[in-house]
């Protein structure tokens, strides 16, 4: 991934506020990228940039050598699948159960019924469900809602997983085996994994680099021994 010069100003009717503002970045496939910031620092944005649900202002994002700034709605489309995301509040849809959730993005995609229900099966399984499969979110707690989470996110198979504030409304325990979950993932899929958070503690226990935001700005990046000190 790499993003150029990538700027976002929001107009409203009485000011101008910079919320990404003139960021050059460069995420390497594969990494456990960290990106680290205040309340305010622009980190949803930059997110939201990434997935293009925000038009930039000015710059480019580049995704495995596509320019997503440069895609046609039909290409977006398309690219969009390769990216996954997760949510801090989990996103899910109440009234469908553990497995037809996983099965949504598969069913959007066109999959036929039968391979849809194979994936969906190996999608419980790579994030620990098996079980529940016929539950519905209400029955479930934090952490297993964040793994149906997951699991959709992967479906269609995406080389980038974004993850935004996806521990912040879970408990230390469950942050740890969400945490874990994704080591596991990325090591087992190979994917890019960027984790935006406001919590120092999830940067250090999985990410290898790490951006720190400020103000819209990139204000300190490297590798995470470099950025924190480890406890
Ligand atoms: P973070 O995720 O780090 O808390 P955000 O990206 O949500 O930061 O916000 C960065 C800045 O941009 C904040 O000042 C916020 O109020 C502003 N902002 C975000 N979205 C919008 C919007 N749609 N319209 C106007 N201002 C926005
Ligand atoms: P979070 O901090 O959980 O990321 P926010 O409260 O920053 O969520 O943003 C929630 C939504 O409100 C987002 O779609 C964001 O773009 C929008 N938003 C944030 N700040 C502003 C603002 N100052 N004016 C208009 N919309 C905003």
């Amino acid at each position: 991934i790499s993003i150029e010069g990538l700027k976002k100003i929001f107009t409203t009717t009485n000011n101008r506020i910079t919320a990404v503002d003139d960021l050059t970045l460069d995420i390497a496939e594969g990494e456990i990228f960290g990106v680290i910031g205040y309340s305010g620092a622009g980190k949803s944005t930059f997110v939201r940039l990434l997935n293009r649900l925000e038009e930039p202002s000015a710059g480019k994002i580049v995704i495995d050598d596509q320019e997503l700034t440069a895609l046609s709605t039909n290409q977006l489309r398309v690219t969009r699948q390769e990216i996954g995301m997760i949510f801090q509040h989990f996103n899910l849809l109440w009234s469908r159960t553990v497995k037809d959730n996983i099965a949504f993005p598969l069913e959007i995609a066109g999959m036929p019924k039968r391979a849809r229900e194979d994936r969906v099966q190996e999608l419980i399984e790579l994030v620990g469900l098996a079980g529940r499969e016929d539950a519905y979110p209400s029955q479930l707690s934090g952490g297993q809602k964040q793994r149906v989470g997951i699991a959709r996110a992967l479906a269609n198979r995406p080389k980038v997983l974004l993850c935004d504030e996806a521990t912040s409304a879970l408990d230390p325990e469950t942050t740890n085996a969400i945490l874990d979950l994704l080591v596991d993932i990325n090591a087992k899929l190979g994917l890019t994994i960027i984790l935006i958070t406001h919590e120092m503690h999830v940067i250090r226990k999985i990410c290898n680099q790490v951006a720190v935001m400020d103000e819209g700005k990139i204000v300190e990046q490297g590798d995470v021994l470099d950025v924190f000190l480890r406890p």
